[in-house]
């Protein structure tokens, strides 16, 4: 597509994908990497995989921006992070259209996704000189201080259903805080990663701060989480793969983030104002196909509503605009790959084989569409909590429906899953509302609302959707570590072994 040939140009990639270190594009040296379109079905690209010799040398550019960035004043490395805030705001829509285009994500959500990017930098840029530390009143002669410290090299793994939004959302509390990253995207969506890099260096990022591989997770990734220069792991993706990051990091004695899946509920009690649930409803799973570790995935009605609200879903299905991702009218796009559009149906036939019931889509919408790898929104019905399509997160457009009877049986339904990702509630009741809150365990609640986040707020998991969090000051404190500083004031020397406090 000529589109997207002068848009990799614009960012420096005509010469093919590759991996940007120390400002630099090197060619991978492992397997063939073939990019489908999802839209097509189409293969439009092919790069080579990073590998662990181009991994070492992303290591060596790292420590080199490493050891720049820590040379600049505080005040001076957020006033970079700043000016890469507005170079993101001036290439919008170029940005923007390049995700769309390379990673199938509708043009309307590219361009939000986009200008969030821009607000994590400008956000973060602000707290460069203000991360400090505690003077700690210790009983001695002693003055105390601790001092946020940077790991130094902070390795990434991101997914990729958000590709550029989940990059600026782990670069920029990890640069803020002083370290240098060498970020892996997913294999199925690098080019925004690389172009992001670039921007950022335009805008005067030092070389080697940020550091882009283009490659495969068990080749290029895991040399990058095992690499004896690597002082943090913080990965974004599925729990299976986390949990093999988590230990292969924690065999070094280096700590892990991780920002897992979900299978959030969405509890819609019968006073709500059922007009605003449907809608929050639709863009809790439907929105991105689906393709969102937040997704409410699981639909918990009181009885009365029930029937009521499931009518409602499926004459608003029929009226959702499927289509091109680069079409403004688009509302839902493809799923990523042919492999993901598969899981996404058999899960969702499983479950029909279970005794659950497709209410609304289910499969192919056909058309116009066909060559792609679209989903048609789909609610299942009939769902039992302990079918997998209620445990296990399917990915992709697909709301499972289950009813209730008490509050009680809300919250048991709820929490009736490993993961805790975000959850909702949907009640005029202030008081059932706070109750629900409380008592409903994930690391996001929306009450009254879905997906609404910021990154001014933290953000991550309980149980099996993971551990750490991401975004506000909790993501600059996970990035840093405390040095507790002890400076002895005593006028007289301090006699024998008199040092315990
Ligand atoms: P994935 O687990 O397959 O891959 C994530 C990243 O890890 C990719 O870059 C991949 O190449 C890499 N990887 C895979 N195997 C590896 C290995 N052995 N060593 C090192 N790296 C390896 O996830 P995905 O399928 O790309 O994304 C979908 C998942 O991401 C879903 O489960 C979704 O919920 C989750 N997700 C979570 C959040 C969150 O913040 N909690 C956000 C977005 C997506």
């Amino acid at each position: 597509m000529a589109r997207r040939a002068e848009l990799l140009q614009a960012f420096g990639l005509e010469g093919g994908i590759a991996s940007h270190l120390g400002g630099e594009l090197v060619a991978g040296q492992g397997a063939t990497v073939e990019l489908i379109d999802p839209a097509t079905g189409e293969s439009w690209a092919g790069y080579a995989d990073a590998g662990p010799a181009v991994v070492d040398q992303a290591m060596v550019a790292a420590k080199a921006g490493f050891r720049v960035w820590q040379g600049l004043t505080a005040s001076a490395r957020g006033l970079v992070m700043w000016q890469v805030g507005q170079a993101i705001r001036a290439r919008l829509d170029e940005l923007a259209l390049l995700e769309t285009l390379t990673a199938g994500k509708p043009i309307r959500d590219s361009r939000v996704e986009v200008l969030k990017v821009a607000e994590m930098f400008e956000y973060y840029a602000g707290w460069c000189d203000k991360l400090v530390g505690d003077v700690i009143p210790v009983p001695t002669s002693h003055l105390n201080y601790t001092r946020l410290e940077p790991f130094g090299t902070v390795v990434q793994l991101t997914p990729w259903n958000a590709p550029i939004f989940t990059a600026g959302w782990q670069i920029a509390p990890a640069i803020a805080a002083g370290n240098a990253v060498v970020l892996k995207p997913s294999e199925l969506t690098p080019v925004s990663s690389l172009a992001l890099a670039r921007v950022g260096e335009a805008a005067g990022l030092p070389q080697g701060l940020v550091n882009v591989l283009a490659g495969l997770g068990p080749t290029t990734g895991e040399a990058a989480v095992t690499h004896p220069e690597t002082r943090l792991v913080v990965f974004v993706g599925s729990p299976a793969t986390g949990s093999l990051i988590a230990a292969a990091a924690a065999r070094n004695t280096v700590p892990s983030i991780l920002e897992l899946g979900g299978k959030s509920a969405n509890i819609v009690f019968a006073d709500a104002d059922l007009d605003r649930a449907s809608l929050g409803a639709q863009a809790a799973v439907w929105s991105g196909a689906g393709q969102s570790c937040v997704a409410g995935s699981r639909l918990l009605v009181e009885r009365p509503v029930l029937d009521g609200l499931v009518a409602k879903l499926g004459r608003a299905a029929a009226h959702l605009v499927m289509g091109a991702p680069a079409d403004p009218q688009t509302q839902i796009g493809p799923i990523i790959s042919r492999q993901q559009w598969r899981t996404v149906d058999r899960m969702v036939q499983e479950a029909a084989g279970e005794g659950a019931r497709i209410a609304v889509g289910g499969g192919h919408p056909g058309g116009a569409l066909e060559r792609g790898f679209y989903y048609a929104p789909t609610l299942v019905e009939a769902v039992r909590p302990e079918m997998a399509i209620a445990q296990e997160e399917v990915f992709g457009p697909v709301l499972a429906v289950m009813p209730f009877d008490t509050e009680a049986e809300a919250i048991a339904l709820a929490n009736a899953t490993r993961f805790g990702l975000a959850g909702a509630v949907w009640t005029r009741d202030v008081g059932r509302a706070h109750r629900v809150a409380a008592a409903v365990r994930a690391g996001t609640f929306w009450v009254n609302s879905y997906k609404t986040i910021n990154v001014m707020s933290p953000f991550g998991g309980f149980g099996r959707s993971g551990y750490g969090r991401s975004s506000g000051k909790e993501a600059l404190l996970a990035y840093t570590q405390t040095k507790s500083v002890w400076v002895e004031t005593a006028a007289e020397p301090v006699a024998g072994f008199g040092y315990v406090g």
